[in-house]
């Protein structure tokens, strides 16, 4: 032992090798012999085949081979196919893009998300899903100005042969007209349209035969007209209210009329008439207007006997058509209830809009 460790050091000779040499050397002879003395320690004790070569060999050698066969082992390649190394690429990136959506969610500004989605993630006071269905007062009302109304002052305008179309005429005793329907129409249509303008309607005063009446389309169209001023031999008085005889009696058409009736009933000191003709029924306009347009027309009295209310005070009677149409037009789709089984009773609970102002005393 001292002889190699002199060998493999040239400069033997010199008074002193260095500690660290020193050592090392040490090390090296104490490593030999532990090899040496103790050789079924290191063999394998799963295979004694090993310990007479080990034994032989030199030690190095013995270690080299202990080594590299269990890195062989390790190293060895697994055989994987195109397809499983194609759906491997395809699960990590599946993988990964689920858990990158996951962590960005939390990044995202809630009004980024559509009013439905944000809705239907929220939770009431119970802790349940609040369901969409579910449904809230709109919390802006549709805008007046949307809302059309149709006025036709009745007879005004060209008639149906193109002249002048007067409609019922009042003479005197000399046979001299002094009163004619158009007149008494104008002046309470001209007022409604006015008056539901100033509210922000959408309103058009409309002729008799005015070309916009065909296919036309409004909310509600009201027909405006008073009855002849024929002398019948028998006092005849009240307002008339109807609707197209196609029009269904529960429909929308019906329940304008009734709106109408019962306000201007409530406004106009005149009761209502049920003498409904075919004039009113069958009406020009009622074949020419969209059919999801509900129209009705008002004969407001007869010019005999209610002259008196029909021209001394337009206004009122412009007031209680308003207040008919602003009962039709603020309550449709409301819900709706039978109350009175008898035909000519109205089928709707009809707000009365204005308090009753008679004008007439007898
Ligand atoms: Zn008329």
């Amino acid at each position: 032992m001292p002889e190699e460790n002199s060998s493999d050091q040239p400069n033997n000779h010199e008074p002193e090798p260095s500690a660290s040499a020193i050592f090392v050397a040490m090390m090296r002879q104490a490593a030999e012999k532990a090899v040496s003395s103790a050789p079924a320690e290191n063999a394998d004790p799963a295979s004694p085949a090993f310990e007479d070569e080990i034994s032989l060999e030199p030690p190095p050698e013995t270690h080299d081979i202990r080594r590299v066969r269990p890195r062989l082992i390790l190293r060895r390649p697994h055989p994987s196919s195109m397809a499983s190394g194609f759906f491997g690429a395809i699960f990590v990136v599946v993988i990964s893009t689920a858990l990158v959506a996951t962590l960005l969610m939390f990044f995202i500004n809630p009004e980024f998300l559509s009013p439905a989605v944000v809705q239907g993630l929220q939770l009431d006071s119970q802790g349940r899903m609040i369901n969409a269905e579910v449904a809230r007062p709109t919390p802006v009302r549709t805008p007046h100005w949307l809302r059309r109304i149709g006025i036709i002052s009745g007879h005004r305008g060209k008639g149906a042969t193109g002249g002048r179309d007067p409609g019922a005429i009042c003479e005197d005793q000399y046979g001299n007209p002094f009163l004619t329907e158009a007149d008494i129409n104008f002046a309470v249509a001209q007022r409604v349209v006015a008056s539901l303008e100033s509210l922000n309607y959408g309103v058009e005063l409309l002729d008799e035969y005015d070309p916009r009446l065909h296919n036309y389309r409004a909310d509600a169209l009201v027909s405006i007209h008073a009855n002849t001023c024929y002398d019948f031999g028998e006092y005849v008085s009240g307002f008339i209210v109807a609707i197209s005889e196609a029009r269904p009696e529960y429909g929308p058409d019906a329940f304008l009329r009734e709106c109408i009736a019962d306000n201007f009933g409530a406004n106009v000191p005149l009761p209502r008439s049920y003498n409904v003709t075919e004039d009113m029924t069958e009406y020009h306009v009622w074949q020419k207007i969209h059919p999801l347009t509900p129209g009705m027309i008002l004969e407001m009295g007869y010019m005999l006997a209610d002259q008196a209310v029909l021209t001394e005070d337009p206004d009122l009677l412009a007031r209680a058509v308003i207040a008919g149409i602003l009962c039709f037009i603020e309550n449709v789709g409301k819900p709706h209830t039978q109350l009175q089984t008898d035909q000519r009773a109205a089928p709707y609970v009809i707000p009365i809009l204005a308090t009753p102002t008679p004008i007439f005393r007898n």
